[in-house]
C-alpha cells in the first residue's frame, strides 16, 4: 500500500524514539529518569472520579452524543470562561458558541481545518507546541515563525510579531500562554502591547491555546489580549480542555469558544469525522464544580515550584546561570544547551542543531531523558518536565548538571 504524501511528510515524534530507547535501557536494569512527561502524574480530583462512577450507573443512554457537545456543558464552559477571564462575551457585540471535542488537540485541528486554505500562512511563536506546524503542514498551509531567545527569557518580542504580520499577512496567529515548552506566561504588559498591534489586523484570526490556564505557580493568573481590547474576541478562538487541569489526558475532552459561524463549521467537520465527544465524561463534567480545580492543583503546583527552585539554584551554583529564565507556569522548562560547557564537544560546523545528539548522549551517560528542542523550533535546547517527585527530580537534576558541566 502506498501511504499518502501528506502523511509521509509528517514528522514522527522524537520523544517516542527516545522513550523507546529509555525503555530498552530500563529493561537492561539501568536507572532511568524520564523528564519527557506531557501530563501530571496524579489522579483526577476525587469528586470528578465519583461523578464518572455515578454517571456510569445513571446514564440513560450510551448512544451518540450531540455532535457539538452536550448543550448544558457547552453553556457551562461559556460561563466558566466568562468568570475566569473576567469578561462578558456580550460586550464583544458578536454571537459566540462553544464546541466540545475529543481533546484540545482535536479542537485546534478542527479550527485550523476550518480556517486554512492551501497556501495560507500561520504565525507561530517559537518555541511552540510541536503539533502546530505539523497540523499546518498537513492542511497545506505554511508556518511563519517569530523566534525568541534565552536572552529575552523566551519571550517573543511584540515588535517582531508586528513585523511578521506586516511582511507575511498570515491568516492565523497562534498564541499559547502559559506555554508549552517554555513554561511561562506572556506578561500582562506584553498582552496589552500585543492587543494594540492586533487591533490593526481585523482579518487575522487569533487562536489562543489556553490549555495550561490553571497551571501557574508564580502567583499571577494569565492575562490575554482580548481582556485588553474586548473587540478582539470577534477574531479569537479560545481553546482549552480537561487534559492538564484535571490530570485527565486519557479522557479526551477539549473545548473552545469562538464566533458562531466558526463553531458551526467545526461542528460540521466533527460530524463527518469523529462525531460528538465521549458522552459519559461530558455528563460527569456537568456534575463537577470547575472551581474545585484550583484547590485540587495546589499540591502539584507546590511540587513544580520546589523542583524549579532546585533546578535554578543548582544551575546558578554550577556557573550555568545563563540557563535560567523566569518560568512560572505549565510544567516545563527549556534547557539552553548552547550556554553550557558540554555544548562545545557536540557542536559541529556542518550542523546547526545538535539537540538530539546531546539528548541521546545524555540518556546513554546519565539515564536522564529530555525532549530535544528541535521540534519546538528552538535549536540546541531541550525540554524537561518538572513533575517528578522531588527526591527523584533532585537526583535527575544533579546528573544532568554534571553532564552539562563537563
Ligand atoms: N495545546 C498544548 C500547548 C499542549 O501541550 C497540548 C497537549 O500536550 C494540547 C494543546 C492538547 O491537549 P489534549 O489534546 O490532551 O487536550
Amino acid at each position: 500500500m502506498q501511504i499518502a504524501q501528506r502523511i509521509t511528510q509528517l514528522q514522527e515524534s522524537i520523544t517516542l524514539q527516545l522513550n523507546t530507547k529509555a525503555q530498552q535501557l530500563q529493561a537492561q536494569g539501568e536507572e532511568i529518569f524520564n523528564l519527557t512527561a506531557g501530563q501530571l502524574p496524579i489522579f483526577p480530583p476525587s469528586e470528578f472520579r465519583q461523578a464518572l462512577a455515578n454517571r456510569t450507573e445513571q446514564l440513560k443512554s450510551f448512544q451518540y452524543s450531540p455532535v457539538a457537545g452536550v448543550g448544558e456543558l457547552r453553556k457551562k464552559v461559556i460561563q466558566h470562561f466568562e468568570r475566569t477571564r473576567g469578561i462578558s462575551l456580550a460586550a464583544a457585540e458578536e454571537e459566540f458558541d462553544c464546541l466540545i471535542s475529543n481533546g484540545g488537540k482535536q479542537i485546534i485541528f478542527n479550527a485550523l481545518m476550518c480556517l486554512l486554505n492551501p497556501g495560507d500562512k500561520v504565525l507561530l511563536l517559537a518555541p511552540y507546541w510541536i503539533s502546530y506546524p505539523e497540523m499546518v503542514r498537513l492542511l497545506g498551509g505554511e508556518s511563519v515563525i517569530v523566534q525568541s531567545d534565552f536572552a529575552h527569557g523566551l519571550l517573543p518580542q511584540v515588535a517582531d510579531i508586528r513585523a511578521a504580520l506586516e511582511a507575511h499577512h498570515p491568516k492565523v496567529l497562534i498564541i499559547n500562554s502559559p506555554s508549552n515548552p517554555a513554561g511561562r506566561m506572556y506578561p500582562d504588559a506584553w498582552m496589552k502591547e500585543l492587543a494594540t498591534v492586533l487591533a490593526y489586523y481585523p482579518d487575522l484570526t487569533i487562536l489562543s491555546d489556553e490549555i495550561y490556564f490553571d497551571l501557574n505557580y508564580g502567583g499571577a493568573w494569565p492575562s490575554y489580549f482580548y481582556q485588553k481590547d474586548v473587540k478582539l474576541l470577534k477574531q479569537s478562538v479560545i481553546c482549552s480542555g480537561i487534559s492538564k487541569n484535571l490530570a485527565a489526558t486519557g479522557l479526551r475532552i477539549g473545548h473552545c469558544i469562538a464566533p458562531k459561524p466558526l463553531i458551526a463549521a467545526m461542528a460540521k467537520l466533527q460530524g463527518q469525522s469523529t462525531s460528538g465527544a465521549n458522552s459519559l465524561v461530558q455528563y460527569a463534567l456537568l456534575d463537577y464544580d470547575f472551581a474545585k480545580s484550583e484547590e485540587f492543583l495546589q499540591p502539584i503546583l507546590g511540587r513544580l515550584k520546589t523542583n524549579l527552585n532546585y533546578l535554578q539554584q543548582s544551575l546558578a551554583k554550577a556557573n550555568l546561570a545563563a540557563c535560567c529564565y523566569p518560568a512560572d507556569s505549565a510544567f516545563y522548562y527549556m534547557l539552553n544547551f548552547a550556554a553550557t560547557p558540554a555544548f562545545a564537544a557536540y557542536a559541529h560546523r556542518d550542523q546547526d542543531d545538535v539537540a538530539t545528539t546531546i539528548c541521546t548522549q545524555l540518556l546513554a551517560k546519565t539515564g536522564v531523558v529530555l525532549v530535544p528542542g528541535t521540534g519546538f523550533g528552538l535549536p540546541n535546547s531541550a525540554r524537561l518536565a518538572l513533575v517528578l517527585d522531588p527526591p527523584e527530580f533532585i537526583t535527575a537534576t544533579d546528573r544532568l548538571i554534571k553532564f552539562l558541566n563537563t
